[in-house]
């Protein structure tokens, strides 16, 4: 790096950060459109990319115009119209984090690699473990704490995590897998609601979809826990092996969250492994009014918690956790002579725990976020989330037309106007080419609903009513459009 390319990355920073400022600034008043989608590639032709990998230059003058077109063409989290996925709008202090460790690179999977890094996941991931009601891992190089205490590390993504978990459930089960496979019989009970990655990453691990046992769930979509006996009794006499039962906290489609304590103790008795997918909905823990919410969550083996979902971080940080460190530490069986071996060690090397050999310094994105609101300043932005969730049910379901399938327990809704499916995706359609509105939709107990995610502090019950009526007028449109 010479001093002129630290000369152009000084100025071209200094111009991306004022763009960025002023892009949330008019995102936030509502300029817009929340999202626009171009063709894919007009797109990269208009942003000039193929050029620009031939010849390079972007940083010198053109800079300021690719930036405008660039931001132009994103889709705006910052916008109250986005209401659409469970990415967070982020704080800007983790906007700071990707950029030092962007430039840093301390790619952190061995201390020596990132000691800094290294220092704040290792504190970030005992903050979250104290929040689980589990016992912090003892700083490397204290005495070891009497009895058991938890461990974590952060990957990239909930996804990760969850396969992660899945592999240290199923070495608890399979001492011997690394060595001999997958023994028969092994399955997987998990909500019908729980996310696909569940799915997914019991399809990489070999195990087969048809190791998938889908429990029973109420109306809400939450596991019946009274269901589960009569479940373990069915798989034994099919002579399966359920070695882990994942349950939603909360679920991804309606955000309900499911009876953890009832479920922990069965499992308890079955010696079965919990697992609490909480990446989206772990974040509750953090309010006192929304703690109950999971309940008995301690008695649990492990839980997934992004931080790029409600804790405000950019993209990607998350947690897997665990109540018993040894669970972790005995996941993976790895070898690497130029990685593992006996060396001068005054931190910790995370890279025992994760599938990633290089991995970014994600604990920043989620310590600045924390660290410019404090826990309680991230709290309070969960309940208000919630609470426009709670205020925005009760006005859905006040105006004609409009229905909720659920009552919502954190700040993802569903909800539909009329009954026919095919209408709800023919809105959810018009909605996204006009762009003032970016939702999403789901499929939940065999209809598709409109879905919104209350991820952004800048959307009030003002965007939700203009929401409903745009949709009025659509629906309007297309019936009087379908007469003859
Ligand atoms: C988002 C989500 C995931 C997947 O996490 P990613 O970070 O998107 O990979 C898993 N489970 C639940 C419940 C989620 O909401």
């Amino acid at each position: 790096m010479s001093d002129s390319d630290l000369d152009v990355f000084k100025s071209a920073a200094t111009r991306t950060v004022q763009a960025l400022a002023e892009y949330a600034k008019s995102s936030r008043a509502g300029a817009g459109p929340a999202v626009k989608l171009a063709p894919i590639r007009a797109l990269a032709e208009s942003l000039d990319v193929p050029r620009l990998i031939r010849e390079g230059g972007l940083f010198e003058d053109r800079w300021p115009a690719f930036l405008d077109d660039y931001l132009a063409a994103t889709t705006r989290l910052h916008h109250p119209g986005y209401m659409a996925h469970q990415v967070a709008a982020p704080h800007p202090a983790g906007a700071i984090a990707a950029l030092i460790d962007g430039f840093t690179n301390n790619a952190m999977a061995v201390y020596e690699m990132g000691p800094a890094a290294t220092a704040i996941e290792f504190a970030v991931l005992n903050w979250m473990l104290e929040k689980a009601g589990w016992t912090p891992a003892p700083w490397p190089g204290s005495s070891p704490r009497d009895g058991t205490h938890g461990a974590g590390v952060l990957t990239h993504g909930g996804s990760l995590a969850t396969l992660t978990v899945l592999i240290a459930a199923r070495r608890r089960a399979a001492p011997d897998v690394w060595a001999e496979g997958n023994p028969p019989g092994l399955a997987v009970m998990a909500s019908p609601h729980a996310h696909y990655s569940i799915a997914r990453a019991v399809g990489i691990m070999g195990l087969g979809h048809r190791a998938i046992i889908s429990l029973d769930t109420d109306d809400n979509g939450a596991i019946l826990p009274d269901r589960i006996p009569p479940a373990f009794e069915r798989a034994r006499t099919e002579g399966r092996r359920p070695f882990v039962l994942v349950a939603n906290a909360c679920s991804t489609p309606v955000g309900r969250y499911d009876p953890l304590r009832d479920i922990a103790a069965i499992c308890r008795e079955h010696d079965v492994w919990l697992h609490v997918d909480g990446a989206h909905g772990a974040a509750a823990l953090l309010s006192p009014r929304l703690r109950h919410l999971l309940d008995g969550l301690e008695l649990a083996d492990s839980l997934v918690w992004d931080a790029h979902k409600l804790l405000r971080a950019p993209a990607l940080c998350a947690a897997v956790l665990v109540r018993s460190a040894r669970d972790l530490d005995n996941a993976f069986v790895q070898e690497g002579s130029y990685l593992f071996h006996e060396k001068f060690q005054p931190g910790i090397d995370m890279i025992g725990r994760t599938i990633e050999c290089t991995k970014a310094g994600l604990g920043l994105k989620a310590f600045f976020v924390l660290a410019a609101l404090g826990e309680n300043g991230i709290a309070r932005y969960v309940e208000q989330a919630t609470d426009l969730a709670r205020r925005s049910f009760a006005l859905i379901n006040r105006r004609p037309g409009f229905s909720c399938p659920v009552e919502p327990q954190s700040n993802i809704l569903c909800f539909r106007y009329g009954e026919d499916d095919a209408m709800q995706m023919e809105l959810r359609n018009r909605l996204i080419m006009e762009g003032d509105f970016h939702i999403s939709t789901t499929e939940f107990r065999g209809h598709r609903y409109l879905r919104l995610v209350f991820m952004n502090p800048g959307t009030d019950e003002s965007v939700v009513e203009a929401l409903l009526d745009r949709i009025e007028t659509f629906a309007n449109e297309t019936r009087s459009a379908a007469l003859p």
